[in-house]
């Protein structure tokens, strides 16, 4: 449903500019921005995927990936059309390379059905705006989020972290833990294999920190494009000093999609950069290696909080409240 858009502005009479994300598209009438989904009609802004949405399901929060938030629950997870970037090796192509198109499956759903849905299911955690970029569908999660938050949900956020300040601050109030891709440490990759740019993502992950939000980051290693030491070590190493040696950081396994044929990470490349991520950072887990467990232990007594084998979560070293079952440490953050 086309509704106008929050954040833009009027350049002149038929021209508007969006202020949402670092491509300030402006957008003369009857153009669409980058995303596919924000057009000027008639002199205004509007958001065209408004209640569309393209995938609905409860997922394993840890799918996300979130592996210390409610670890073992599950969440609704919703998505729509678009994204603001053009990765070459994107898994969800089918919904986030398009608009909203007549011969594409898109159902109808107001908040309160979403929140609705979300409330009814027994162990369910809150929402996840996920699957494309949520970025583009902002007012719809913004008006989902807010209602969540009153219904006792949490609220969660798979994003690109391509935002300008003022949009993230605006839902920062109302999402309590951030998955972000963090592509690769070095602008010549976000501009050729991503069209955008690595510096407003680093100024998005610090905004999120220093609210105190959850967050996880996730990097998606391709052989060749960005799994060379130096800059992995620079990224881990910034991560470790701006963020905090406890982020929790995600080493993802590639394989060829979308406009991408590279072969997939070999595993040794996998482990190999675990380990130098390693040496920086306390919580670091590879993801997309089939049959490949973890756990996590406790950083005050090593006691075992968390194991995971796909997604078959097990709990046993935490207490109700999220602390270590042994010493007490409050080590999940329940926000
Ligand atoms: S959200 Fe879309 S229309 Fe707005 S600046 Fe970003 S790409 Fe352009
Ligand atoms: S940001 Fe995510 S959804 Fe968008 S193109 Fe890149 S991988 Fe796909």
């Amino acid at each position: 449903m086309n509704q106008q858009a929050l954040w833009y502005q009027s350049l002149d009479e038929d021209t508007v500019q969006c202020t949402l994300c670092p491509h300030l598209c402006n957008l003369k009438a009857g153009k669409t921005g980058i995303c596919r989904v924000r057009t000027n009609i008639d002199g205004k802004l509007i958001t065209e995927v408004n209640g569309f949405v393209s995938s609905i399901r409860f997922d394993p929060i840890e799918k996300k990936p979130l592996y210390h938030f409610y670890p073992g629950t599950s969440i609704l997870s919703i998505g729509t059309y678009g994204c603001n970037l053009r990765c070459f090796f994107c898994q969800n192509c089918s919904i986030s390379q398009t608009g909203v198109k007549a011969e594409l499956p898109q159902t109808f759903y107001t908040p309160a059905q979403i929140v609705d849905m979300a409330v009814k299911k027994p162990a369910n955690t809150g929402i996840a705006f996920t699957y494309n970029e949520p970025i583009v569908w902002f007012e719809y999660m913004y008006d989902i989020a807010r209602l969540a938050k009153k219904a006792g949900l949490k609220t969660v956020m798979v994003t690109n972290g391509f935002i300008n300040a003022e949009p993230l601050k605006a839902l920062i109030e109302h999402i309590d833990a951030f998955s972000i891709d963090l592509k690769a440490f070095n602008e010549e990759f976000y501009s050729k294999v991503t069209s955008s740019k690595l510096e407003p993502v680093k100024e998005a992950l610090k905004q999120i920190s220093r609210a105190g939000k959850h967050l996880e980051i996730v990097n998606l290693v391709i052989p060749e494009l960005n799994d060379d030491d130096s800059s992995f070590k620079d990224m881990v190493k910034w991560i470790s000093s701006e963020l905090g040696k406890e982020t929790v950081f995600h080493i993802s396994r590639y394989f060829p999609h979308y406009k991408l044929s590279t072969a997939e990470t070999p595993i040794s490349v996998m482990r190999h950069l675990k380990q130098i991520a390693e040496r920086e950072l306390t919580y670091v887990y590879s993801g997309n290696i089939y049959a490949e467990s973890s756990e996590t232990r406790c950083i005050m007594c090593h006691n075992v909080l968390i194991t995971r084998s796909s997604y078959t979560i097990s709990t046993p070293g935490i207490d109700d409240l999220g602390k270590c079952k042994v010493c007490g440490n409050d080590f999940l953050k329940k926000t």
